[in-house]
């Protein structure tokens, strides 16, 4: 090696002046690889439209949740024991539920159907 010592790596590295010819395999080559860029893009699509359609069972089953908690809530709370619960429970089919008994200790409504239930079978 002589004079002036060693030039940085990058300007040792030679500088293309003209495009470089791409052979007929190489060009089929590049079409390939885009092709497979696409296929991959939209692969990437549909797992994100999965991802959402999952988010959205989940939000759905979320207030599915929370619906059939209210709907026991009033039920609890609101509403009448069924005719069908009321027959069963007077004929000894069934048990009441914890929070059928409360209502039906509290309720003179669901009591006067018992009494007539028991009247009648
Ligand atoms: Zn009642």
């Amino acid at each position: 090696m002589s004079g002036g010592g060693q030039r940085p790596l990058l300007q040792r590295i030679p500088v293309a002046t003209k495009e470089v010819p791409v052979t007929p395999e190489q060009e089929k080559q590049l079409q390939h690889i885009e092709t497979e860029l696409a296929i991959a893009s939209k692969k990437l699509r549909l797992v994100q439209l999965r991802k959402e359609i999952a988010k959205t069972e989940l939000d759905t089953q979320a207030v599915m949740l929370r619906l059939t908690q209210f709907i026991e809530t009033a039920d609890r709370e609101n509403i009448h024991m069924r005719n069908q619960r009321i027959i069963n429970f007077v004929t000894g089919a069934i048990e009441l539920a914890d929070y059928e008994r409360q209502h039906l200790h509290e309720c003179t409504v669901c009591q006067t159907m018992c009494d007539t239930v028991m009247r009648v079978v």
